[in-house]
């Protein structure tokens, strides 16, 4: 199988993240993946968290560490595909497909209803993941679902608890929406469990990964170690039974 990280934060285009692209990157490859979708942090509006740059300067110092991280592919030996974390009031949304010179051409992103803004992203070729829909952190004011807006739903985030894990799934099922999983790595080779998308054939771009996932060849699995010197062994998926 060929395996694949779907969350993934590095330092510094995430303010959160400890692990640099290189930490990262040669966490992954030393595990046996076949590739890794970045995903950092990013706001539509100003960007909070670095509020002295413009949207324009933050757009190209947002996608620095995906530059850096396909120069080091090829050295490293590991695929990098192009993805952004979206917020809109708390909820996160994995944007997966979306490059540079996308986010530079729309600026009217920034005026954009939430919704008109995902239904555009994947008309042009975006994947999109509710991440972590049922996370219930104190900066979430309220478990919001746009289940008409979404390609999947990320239904096992290894940092979140079995409960929301299996809310997910539940919501994914309900609704028909794809599945994936991912580790929502923020500090590479730190972790001690990890979960992805795997397939039989490697997947060689984003529009592949589209196809393979919406032609059911793509399954979610969940990797854990006990320490960090251990090896990550497979691990059975069971969502928890919901009352
Ligand atoms: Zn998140
Ligand atoms: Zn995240």
């Amino acid at each position: 199988m060929y395996r694949y990280e779907t969350h993934l934060h590095t330092s510094p285009a995430s303010k959160c993240a400890s692990a640099t692209v290189k930490e990262s990157l040669e966490f992954y490859k030393s595990l046996g993946y076949d590739g890794v979708f970045i995903t950092n942090h990013y706001t539509k509006v100003k960007n909070s968290k670095f509020p002295d740059m413009t949207q324009e300067e933050f757009i190209h110092f947002f996608f620095k560490d995906y530059e850096d991280a396909l120069s080091l592919s090829r050295k490293i030996g590991i695929k990098v595909f192009p993805g952004a974390e979206l917020s809109f009031e708390g909820n996160h949304f994995l944007v997966l497909g979306l490059d540079k010179d996308w986010f530079l051409a729309h600026p009217e992103l920034r005026e954009m209803k939430f919704s008109d803004m995902l239904n555009l992203m994947r008309e042009e070729g975006a994947f999109v993941s509710h991440a972590h829909p049922f996370d219930e952190r104190g900066f979430i004011n309220h478990i919001k679902l746009m289940p008409r807006c979404v390609d999947a739903v990320e239904v096992i985030n290894v940092q979140k608890n079995p409960f929301q894990n299996a809310m997910a799934n539940f919501y994914a099922d309900a609704y028909g929406l794809l599945k994936t999983a991912g580790s929502d790595n923020h500090i590479a080779g730190k972790s001690k469990k990890l979960a992805g998308i795997q397939c039989e054939e490697p997947i060689e771009s984003v529009a592949d990964f589209i196809e393979k996932a919406k032609a059911g060849k793509i399954s979610i699995f969940q990797i854990e170690r006990e320490d960090r010197e251990s090896e990550f062994k497979d691990v059975s998926i069971e969502f928890q039974k919901l009352p």
